[in-house]
């Protein structure tokens, strides 16, 4: 197993930590019990950072006159001001975070389709938002991974966060050495990620790290930081990991006998025609990988681009 970074993860501090909801429950998530091995969680609770209590009412967001609104209908409080107070205090005394994870749903942390009601009584929602709370750290923090503990149920969405997570925490380390030397080497080793995201956007990162203009390396790695952001939020498509698989192959046919060349074919159409799983053409890819001692595509972040337990099943 290749040495991963350790993220810095934000978490609803109800997922797998505390018995902090409204019903005074806990939630469990398998994906987030496992992260606990490998990354650095950041537990948070702001309905009670706000002084609400354990068990407590629930709240809900309304539309006020055009702006959302976070109230306690039980007690007819708002709660707005509190929450958003909270969430600038909390983004100013934390440092960087790779990844976010919130509980679905919640009117406070809720990433998406959060229901918001047309006043404090009404059973039907208008419309779907975020949590206020999510909604205002996502402002501090643009571009970081987001998810929730249901999405990460599902393997094909936790192939993209976990790779996201794990490539911008690999990125933050070289940021923080301040190395140009550094920035090639983290830029060479996520070609084929950088690649199967977009090509065209690969070489524009190329020519920002090679640098022919003599840029000022801060300002080389903040356009950096910011490309591989917006690129990394992409989807990724089956046939760009054919494309990758493909361009690998070419590196492992350089060594390979005639029947391992027809089982790496096999297994590329395999993956292209989903009778097999990315994570177990990857598998397939790192042992040929080490059998031949391809030392390139050994460098290769894309073959083991996370650690393999966090998916929750195959990744189809
Ligand atoms: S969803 Fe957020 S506010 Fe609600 S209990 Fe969990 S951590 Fe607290």
């Amino acid at each position: 197993m290749r040495e991963f970074p350790r993220p810095r993860v934000l978490l609803s501090r109800c997922i797998e930590f505390d018995a902090c909801r409204y019903n005074g429950e806990m939630i469990r998530s398998r994906a987030v019990s496992s992260l606990k091995a490998f990354a650095e969680l950041i537990p948070v609770c702001p309905e009670v950072e706000i002084g609400l209590g354990v068990p407590r009412d629930p709240l809900r967001l309304i539309l006020a006159e055009g702006s959302e609104r976070l109230l306690q209908p039980s007690t007819h409080r708002d709660l707005t001001d509190p929450m958003l107070e909270f969430a600038a205090g909390f983004a100013d005394k934390t440092e960087a975070i790779d990844g976010i994870v919130m509980k679905a749903g919640s009117p406070s942390c809720g990433p998406r389709g959060v229901d918001i009601y047309p006043d404090a009584t009404a059973s039907v929602p208008v419309s779907k938002g975020s949590g206020l709370f999510a909604k205002a750290i996502l402002k501090s923090y643009p571009g970081t991974p987001l998810a929730d503990e249901r999405e990460l149920e599902n393997p094909a969405f936790c192939d993209h966060f976990f790779t996201r997570l794990f490539v911008i925490a690999d990125f933050m380390q070289v940021r923080r050495h301040e190395s140009g030397r550094n920035l090639l080497q983290f830029h060479a080793e996520n070609k084929y990620i950088l690649n199967a995201f977009s090509r065209r956007e690969y070489r524009e990162l190329t020519r920002l790290v090679v640098n022919r203009e003599g840029r000022p390396f801060d300002e080389v790695v903040r356009e950096y930081e910011q490309r591989l952001r917006v690129v990394l939020a992409r989807r990724l498509l089956r046939s760009s990991h054919v494309a990758i698989l493909e361009r690998a192959a070419v590196h492992l046919f350089a060594h390979a006998a005639e029947e391992d060349q027809a089982e790496i074919g096999r297994t590329i159409e395999s993956y292209r025609a989903s009778t097999i799983v990315l994570e177990e053409a990857r598998q397939r890819f790192r042992d040929w990988i080490e059998r031949f001692d391809e030392s390139y595509l050994a460098h290769q972040t894309y073959f083991e681009p996370y650690p393999e337990c966090l998916l929750p099943v195959r990744n189809r």
